[in-house]
């Protein structure tokens, strides 16, 4: 693997992998939301002012059988020349002539953005003569997309083989890595995870190897029921997986024997169903009354939190508390978002898992005041799950 900071690009054309999958807004057409384009641009403007051109390749939503006009990336091509501050051209797809007529007519300094490579089967195929047919487009391979770096797809994967000598990590990948190591293997002690969001079976994988890991486990979000469950407590209609009750006693028995302190929400804000105008009540979190759903963690739960967070001096967040998307149920993230952003400021270093967790932090206003927040949802998971990312395995090999 290059070093992307000490690589010459003077006079090469850089083949870049971006995670350009913004959300649209339905109403206007226009991009709704463009942080993962600007968390991009260092890396583009750097390849730019040293004398390079630069092809950008990303994915954009999930279209199943080739192109589609709702997954054009035509779209946001306006948005991406106006914050990287030139024009940038655009191929109308990823393989033809055209498209390799246009990048090869790059010129130092100019931005060529390709269709968006999965409108190609062979992209989530992993297919070697595709990435080979893709890889004909630059002299070398910058790989910035972490947020796809745990796909084994051509343009993820594949690609960065017909670089030997000339693939590298992208500014942003490199800085994921490297705030999501600094947790991994440095963290300062006590290290606390939260993990919420609805579903046990999701984060199984991160929180068994957590229990390797941190000092203290925080547990919200739906999926905190089934530890409730599992413990003989009565949750009503809350979510519950049933075949995970045992995996639950299982996680609690482990965290006994290694000496990691797991935090569950004492009590809980409830509803008698789920919508944003239930009627709601406060309850413990085991004697949740039959029809009734655990929505949020409760004031007593929030409490606990926040005195486990105020003592930590490593955090990593993944997965909301309740069901934040709705103003009755949004105080128990906002709250442990507020507690996470006190701690960053006396000194704790806090990683925010991508997905949900960074819409919270966004939500709040408060990504400015936590360390880092990760562009990445599945990939840092699967990171943090103790998995080899495909994405970044390629560019080591
Ligand atoms: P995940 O994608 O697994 O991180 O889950 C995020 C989703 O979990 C969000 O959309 C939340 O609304 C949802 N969620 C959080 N807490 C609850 C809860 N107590 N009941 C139902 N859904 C929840």
């Amino acid at each position: 693997m290059s070093s992307f900071q000490q690589y010459s690009f003077a006079g090469k054309r850089a083949i870049v992998r971006v995670d350009f999958n913004v959300p649209m807004d339905k109403t206007t057409g226009l991009v709704a939301d463009d942080k993962r384009i600007c968390a991009a641009l260092p890396t583009i403007q750097h390849i730019l002012k040293n004398g390079g051109s630069a092809v950008l390749l990303s994915h954009f939503g999930r279209p199943k059988n080739g192109p589609e006009a709702i997954f054009s990336l035509a779209q946001i091509t306006a948005k991406v020349s106006e914050l990287i501050g030139t024009p940038v051209q655009f191929a109308a797809d990823c393989i033809s002539t055209e498209a390799f007529e246009l990048s090869q007519n790059l010129k130092p300094g100019e931005v060529l953005l390709l269709e968006n490579v999965r409108f190609y089967k062979e992209e989530t195929a992993g297919d070697q003569a595709f990435a080979q047919k893709l890889a004909q487009h630059g002299d070398c391979y910058v790989n910035d997309a972490f947020g796809a770096a745990h796909r084994a797809h051509a343009s993820t994967t594949q690609l960065a083989s017909f670089f030997p000598q000339d693939k590298m990590a992208g500014l942003l990948m490199n800085a994921e890595i490297e705030n999501a190591q600094k947790v991994l293997h440095h963290a300062a002690r006590p290290f606390t995870a939260i993990v919420g969001g609805a579903k046990v079976s999701d984060k199984i994988l991160i929180v068994e190897n957590l229990l390797n890991l941190a000092d203290h486990i925080i547990i919200g979000g739906g999926m905190a029921y089934t530890f409730f469950k599992a413990m003989g407590g009565h949750i009503g209609n809350s979510l519950c997986e049933a075949d995970r009750l045992d995996t639950c006693l299982d996680i609690i028995e482990k965290a006994k024997a290694k000496g990691v302190q797991i935090h569950l929400p004492i009590d809980a804000i409830i509803a008698d169903r789920f919508a944003a105008d239930a009627q709601t009540a406060t309850s413990a979190s085991a004697e949740i009354t039959d029809g009734w759903m655990g929505l949020d963690i409760g004031p007593a739960a929030i409490k606990d939190f926040t005195s486990v967070l105020r003592a930590s001096k490593t955090i990593l967040w993944n997965g909301p508390m309740g069901v934040f998307e709705m103003p009755a149920f949004e105080n128990g993230t906002k709250s442990i978002a507020y507690a996470v952003a006190e701690a960053t400021k006396n000194g704790a270093f806090s990683l925010i898992g991508g997905g949900d967790s960074a819409a919270a932090v966004h939500q709040f206003d408060l990504s400015e005041q936590v360390s880092y927040v990760s562009t990445g949802g599945g990939a840092l998971l699967e990171y943090f799950e103790g998995k080899t990312l495909p994405g970044m395995q390629a560019l080591a090999d």
